[in-house]
């Protein structure tokens, strides 16, 4: 079926719907600015985003929740329209927490369910409220856990993730690419040695023959291949940009030449928690 700004989901094993095209909402709490992320929600779903990607540890779920709130009472959508996903935190996973971890994520968007709570990192850190718990010596302090979890993953033309696109399609799972512009190469956790993906020459050369960006042309790629992307924008016009997505389609030459760009560079490597027993990145996937 073609895809439209209207109709653009893949179904799950469960039969329930998640639109391809999602919008992200982290951003460094640190230096966001309050509101942000209730105006780009607000201004996104305005645009036609119906999925939204949130997560407590951004510190914005509640702007998030309010943005979603505000559009239901005017009118712009049902509640039924939106998928939203939250996700759990480290330092909930041992299994008496997450259902109080779901209660506090419903608790601050002010709604009564999400429609998708996934694990957000495998690697358990001390419970509490401490976020991000440290020790005397500055190390952050780990925990052990039993973890059999289903994983978001990064996902571009980069880092294409083949073997794991096949594994999915044998076992009926859907993908969502977190990252898929590159992230906002962040230097507190990216490594910016990496090549800057919308900058690649082949993206821009068939940015150029459609007359549109590298981001739409990373974008559409994934969603067309079925993989769901969530790129963060706080910019109302790279919100709406991200989401014009769906009046051109790539070539099948032209999605194996984007393919052919993978050179397994994962951009959030998070290498501050690479001692962790649990961090998962020194396998293939
Ligand atoms: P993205 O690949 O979405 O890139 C975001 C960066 O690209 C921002 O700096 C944004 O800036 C910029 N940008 C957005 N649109 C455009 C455009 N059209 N042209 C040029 N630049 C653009 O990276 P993220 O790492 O933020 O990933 C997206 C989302 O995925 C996150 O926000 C979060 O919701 C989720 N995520 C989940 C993770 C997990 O562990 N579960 C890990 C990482 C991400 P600006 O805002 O100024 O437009």
């Amino acid at each position: 079926m073609a895809l439209t700004a209207k109709s653009h989901s893949a179904t799950m094993s469960d039969g329930f719907k998640i639109p391809l095209m999602g919008i992200g909402t982290y951003g460094d709490p640190r230096t966001t600015p309050k509101g942000t992320a209730y105006e780009s929600v607000k201004h996104a779903i305005d645009v036609g985003y119906r999925h939204i990607d949130g997560a407590l540890v951004y510190f914005n779920e509640h702007e998030v929740g309010q943005a979603i709130r505000e559009k239901i009472a005017d009118g712009t959508v049902k509640r039924e329209d939106i998928f939203y996903c939250g996700k759990l935190w480290n330092t909930f996973h041992p299994p008496e927490l997450v259902r109080p971890a779901l209660e506090r994520t419903l608790q601050t968007l002010q709604m009564d369910y999400v429609d998708l709570y996934i694990i957000e990192l495998p690697m358990a850190f001390k419970p509490g409220d401490t976020f991000y718990p440290k020790d005397e010596d500055g190390k952050y302090v780990y925990h052990e856990t039993d973890l059999c979890a289903t994983w978001e993953i990064e996902c571009h033309p980069y880092f294409t993730q083949p073997k794991m696109m096949e594994f999915c399609k044998q076992n009926g799972i859907i993908i969502v690419g977190y990252s898929p512009l590159g992230t906002s190469r962040d230097p507190s956790w990216v490594n910016l040695k990496s090549p800057p993906l919308l900058e690649d020459e082949l993206l821009v050369s068939i940015a150029n023959k459609y007359k549109k960006t590298t981001a739409q042309v990373a974008l559409r790629f994934n969603v067309q291949r079925g993989v769901v992307v969530i790129p963060k924008s706080f910019s109302l016009k790279r919100i709406k940009e991200n989401f014009e997505i769906f009046d051109f389609s790539l070539t099948g030459d032209e999605m194996k030449a984007i393919e052919g760009l993978n050179r397994n560079i994962r951009f959030v490597e998070l290498l501050m928690w690479s001692d962790h027993p649990e961090y998962p990145f020194h396998d293939d996937y």
